[in-house]
């Protein structure tokens, strides 16, 4: 079997931007500038900070975020207009690595209905705006909004255009969630085998999970082209939220078998930066939430138990310890044997010996799960004495 070299996926937070942008998830500069810090260090490949044009918070936010951060690029929103163009270039002054996110809505329903704009006057007005951020910054990104729900040749057509103009890098956005990942492969394979596509562009895939596929979206983007993808920690992000980063890193990482692309993130600090943006944003992680949520690598049922003491990958797909999860999480509760308990008790410092102290003990725990579904510490030791004292 010929091993294909895998191709690098770039991993483009936008929880400053997208996420930040959704209802009461606003975040103070000061809290951006650590959630940045959290990205980079996770190595993320780019941090979209923000939207300048917005207001003069958000322009200050981007340039605090861009004086502290020496690896990731630093992406700003900028809609196709003059003055966003110099509300960006401004909040990129002090960008190591700057980059200009320009967009203008592409489909059919949007030129009618938003932006009262013919195909060609979108056209345009995108290529002046690209000549006119080009004075400011050299990595341009341009974005179709609404770009799913645009008609294919208009979007070949704009990225012929672009790639005239030196665009590189080409968001084909599912901006409104209405995608399945079948057709939002078949977007990115069309644009991947038309004319437009050169070897030098990146395709990037940026969905909202209105249907809860947006991470099922992107990874089939990524399996016809895309090698770009837009997220968020959390899947934060408006109305029903993003592609949730973790899960899509995770997907590369679990199933290599199925992706020609690798990621540079350091999954181990996973887990303390959904922890930070959980606790800025006051969104909490719900308990079923792959691979962050507190049962993530929760095991209950006495069987599982007992299989992942035997051999973790017997219940068990991803290493806890590999996203940061100091150990797995034995819950006991009814459902648990005496392995599980056996085992707690030994980490807790109990010695047990005699087979007889072993029947005392599941009896002692029977009683106790009638009156407590979850089983702490504290009342393993408290049960422990109890029998001692007996
Ligand atoms: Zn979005």
């Amino acid at each position: 079997m010929s091993q294909e070299k895998k191709e690098k996926l770039i991993i483009f937070d936008t929880t400053l931007r997208d996420g930040e942008q959704c209802p009461g998830a606003s975040m103070s500069v000061a809290e951006k500038v650590s959630v940045a810090q959290a990205l980079d260090d996770m190595r993320i490949d780019v941090i979209e900070a923000g939207f300048p044009a917005a207001s003069q918070e958000d322009l200050f936010a981007v340039q605090q975020v861009s004086k502290k951060i020496d690896h990731a690029v630093i992406a700003v929103l900028t809609r196709c207009t003059d003055g966003d163009i110099q509300a960006s270039a401004a909040a990129l002054k002090y960008a190591k690595k700057p980059r200009m996110h320009l967009f203008i809505s592409t489909s059919k329903i949007h030129r009618q209905h938003k932006l009262n704009m013919t195909q060609s006057q979108v056209l345009d007005t995108a290529i002046q705006s690209v000549r006119r951020a080009k004075q400011f910054c050299h990595d341009i990104q341009f974005c179709f909004e609404d770009a799913f729900r645009t008609e294919y040749e208009f979007l070949t057509e704009s990225i012929n255009a672009l790639v005239s103009e030196g665009v590189k890098i080409f968001n084909l956005p599912d901006t409104v969630g209405y995608a399945s990942p079948l057709e939002y492969g078949a977007l990115f394979q069309h644009v991947y085998n038309s004319n437009a596509y050169r070897d030098d562009i990146i395709l990037s895939a940026h969905c909202h999970n209105d249907l809860g596929l947006a991470v099922a979206n992107s990874l089939s983007a990524i399996k016809n082209g895309a090698r770009q993808v837009e997220c968020t920690i959390n899947g934060i992000g408006e109305r029903a939220g993003n592609t949730s980063l973790e899960e899509v890193v995770m997907n590369i990482k679990t199933r290599a078998d199925l992706y020609p692309v690798e990621v540079q993130v350091d999954t181990k600090k996973i887990l303390t930066t959904s922890r930070l943006v959980s606790q800025i944003t006051h969104f909490p992680v719900p308990p079923n939430k792959a691979i962050v949520g507190i049962n993530a690598f929760a095991h209950e049922a006495g069987i599982h138990q007992d299989g992942i003491l035997k051999n973790p990958g017997t219940y068990e797909i991803i290493d806890p310890a590999s996203v940061g999860w100091v150990s797995r999480r034995f819950v006991l509760g009814r459902h648990s044997g005496w392995a599980a308990i056996k085992a707690r008790l030994t980490q807790l410092g109990y010695d047990l010996a005699g087979r007889e102290q072993m029947q005392a003990i599941v009896q002692a725990f029977q009683d106790l799960v009638i009156s407590k579904p979850i089983i702490e510490d504290s009342d393993l030791h408290h049960m422990m004495h109890n029998i001692y004292k007996k």
